[in-house]
């Protein structure tokens, strides 16, 4: 009885969670609306659920109805609170074999021209990639590259299924909810929070590491969703991936991003952007996805996504004007 008392209250607090950032997310106005391929608002929504749907017990999801879910139609909410076990919940059709992370020794990219690169990224597509009946056609990310830092995850370079960084740690100790991130990247992260502290700029941890699985769930409910609106597996697949990132594609899974602060892009008006635009080279950080190359990294501007390269590439790249696919000579 009492278990049921505090599922009951879990699912409550879950639901509380929910209609909160539905507000909140809708009150972002326009930047929302513009969203073409973007995974971070989802994201930080679905992992706040997620947390809280921890408080659910799985054996009585029935105390979360699907009425109460479809009152926020836009957010993909994880399994434990739709009501199913994760593998239960998954429609996929794809049988594709689960890649093993031994399989990135053998498909490193050659460090060569642009050109040439894109050439052996066709030929070292995954040829039992799960969504290829989409249209997409990545390449396993090269994990064993000499400088770990310039390690390039999108959605042409996948990580592995099931990949997780070595160790993760909290970013900023001193701060107990702060995000988790790699153990090699976050005593960095930590470094530019105490030195900003002291200009008193406060750069909150909003989102860090996300597993795989968390991704894979969010994306496939995401296909599931519009699939129950009628549309084809393929224009469920494509549409899916324009809200939320593919599992395997953010830099999010590798552990060493951070979405600092904010998920709008008026973060770019605030003192904590001028802040980091320009400090967080000195601690390794670069401002991953810019307005300006929109259209070779093939995300939105995310003034708020920083991610980690170490200080000397972080001055090269931001010395360069390119962005990291361009600087690593791996634009496809
Ligand atoms: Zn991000």
């Amino acid at each position: 009885m009492t278990k049921k008392i505090l599922t009951a209250a879990g699912a409550v607090v879950a639901l509380a969670a929910i209609i909160f950032c539905v507000r909140a997310i809708r009150t972002n106005g326009n930047s929302i609306i513009e969203v073409t391929d973007i995974s971070d608002y989802e994201q930080t929504i679905t992992e706040t659920i997620s947390a809280v749907s921890e408080f659910i017990d799985p054996a009585e999801p029935q105390l979360v109805t699907a009425e109460s879910t479809s009152a926020s139609p836009d957010i993909a909410v994880p399994s434990a609170v739709t009501a199913a076990p994760p593998a239960a919940s998954r429609t996929t059709e794809s049988t594709a074999a689960k890649p093993s992370a031994a399989a990135t020794t053998t498909t490193a990219a050659p460090k060569t021209t642009a050109a040439a690169t894109s050439s052996a990224a066709k030929s070292n597509t995954i040829s039992n990639y799960e969504y290829a009946y989409a249209g997409f056609n990545p390449q396993y990310a090269d994990l064993n590259v000499a400088d770990w830092t310039l390690t390039l995850v999108n959605r042409d370079y996948i990580l592995p299924e099931g990949f997780e960084p070595p160790e993760l740690v909290r970013s900023v100790p001193s701060v107990s909810d702060s995000k988790l991130l790699d153990s090699r990247v976050a005593p960095h992260y930590n470094d530019m929070y105490q030195a900003a502290k002291k200009d008193g700029i406060i750069l909150e941890t909003v989102s860090g590491y996300r597993s795989y699985s968390l991704q894979k769930n969010n994306f496939e409910n995401k296909i599931d969703k519009y699939r129950n609106q009628g549309m084809s597996r393929i224009e469920a697949t494509q549409k899916a991936a324009t809200i939320i990132l593919p599992p395997g594609t953010s830099e999010h899974n590798l552990g060493f991003a951070m979405d600092i602060c904010s998920l709008e892009q008026s973060f770019e008006n605030t003192a904590e952007f001028r802040w980091l635009k320009a400090h967080a080279e000195d601690y390794g950080f670069i401002l991953r996805y810019t307005k300006e190359k929109q259209s070779v990294t093939k995300i939105i501007y995310e003034p708020w996504h920083w991610r980690y390269v170490g200080v000397e590439n972080a001055r090269k790249i931001n010395a360069s004007g390119l962005c990291l696919e361009e600087y690593l000579g791996k634009v496809s």
